[in-house]
């Protein structure tokens, strides 16, 4: 049977169970966090202020939340530039109990800092595979995907860069990827593209943040290319409204295509990205709503049964893709 690593060590892949493929138990910036520790973060549930040191609490909160809801594993993308602190998950999986799968990989939509302009691809390519083969920041706790991203300034030459020492990396390893990936600015097919021109496999592939486009056509193009597609930011108002979300769901479902979906929310427990008064008015406003790790147990997966997704269907996107997408 296949393994999958795991912040507290490798599991038998059956052993998944009920998975969230994308929610994050801390997001903040790795170099604020060292330098301006004072600057505090966020909680997403209530918003407010919480201190740098506080935010593990933060984290235990949604752990037991995501537990009492039946969810046995998270896929955690937090990756280089969102804070990856992968001994905090370890303690967080330890006292909750749920099972914390880590990735390698950086997060940024241009920038890099000097010491990975100066270097190319394959260079990249080889942290990744140490995180995977030898373990993250000095501990034996082992990568299984890998993280990238494109967002609005689109594939540049720094983004690409990156995917190809994701593909890279993943052809040496065999894990699987995870690309942040941008509707609005049509990132998808080039990423795609140069995944495949490295030879990664579609079916190792998931383009994250598909679910951002209202259009189930656009979703079922990039699906048509073999790879996973990410409905998973069920709570973000301000890409797109969660009726909207709903209806591409409901339609994917209908064209039959649970095999290659997956349900998340993409949430934070602790962000820095925003001041928490700023985060209430835009939670006041209506661009955020009920965005947290219960998301999809507490909204999401009800108002699909009640539009008709067979429980096979659930189990096919909540379990089985988890084990399919990270053992390929
Ligand atoms: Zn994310």
């Amino acid at each position: 049977m296949a393994i999958v690593e795991t912040v507290t060590g490798p599991i038998e892949a059956a052993d998944l169970g009920e998975t969230l493929i994308h929610e994050h138990l801390m997001a903040r910036d790795d170099a604020i966090a060292i330098q301006f520790p004072q600057m505090g973060t966020m909680r997403e549930d209530p918003i407010e202020s919480v201190s740098s040191a506080g935010a593990e609490d933060v984290a235990n909160e949604a752990a037991a939340n995501a537990q009492e809801r039946g969810v046995k594993t998270i896929c955690d993308p937090s990756a280089m530039f969102l804070g990856r602190d992968v001994g905090l998950m370890k303690r967080v999986s330890e006292r909750s109990g749920l099972q914390v799968v880590p990735c390698t990989g950086i997060y940024t939509y241009d920038y890099l800092p000097t010491a990975l302009l100066s270097r190319d691809a394959d260079a990249i390519a080889a942290l990744y595979v140490h995180d995977i083969e030898q373990g993250i920041q000095g501990t034996d706790i082992k990568a299984a995907f890998i993280k990238c991203a494109a967002d609005e300034p689109g594939v540049t030459e720094n983004v690409e860069k990156l995917h190809r020492a994701a593909a890279r990396a993943s052809v040496q390893t065999a894990a699987p990827i995870m690309a942040h990936s941008r509707p609005a600015s049509d990132t998808a097919p080039r990423q795609i593209e140069i995944f495949l021109e490295e030879g990664v496999s579609p079916e190792k592939i998931q383009i994250a943040h598909c679910g951002d486009s209202p259009d189930a056509d656009y979703v079922e193009s990039i699906l048509a290319k073999g790879v996973y597609a990410g409905l998973d930011r069920f709570g973000i108002e301000m890409y797109l409204p969660y009726d909207q979300r709903m209806e591409v769901a409901k339609a994917l479902l209908e064209r039959g295509h649970a095999e290659r979906i997956f349900l998340s929310a993409d949430s934070c427990a602790t962000l820095d990205w925003f001041e928490p008064e700023a985060a209430k008015q835009m939670a006041g406003a209506g661009l955020i709503q009920d965005w947290t790790i219960k998301m999809v147990h507490d909204r999401v997966l009800p108002d699909l049964r009640d539009a008709g997704m067979t429980a096979e269907q659930e189990r096919t996107m909540m379990v089985d893709n988890a084990v399919r997408w990270l053992t390929g």
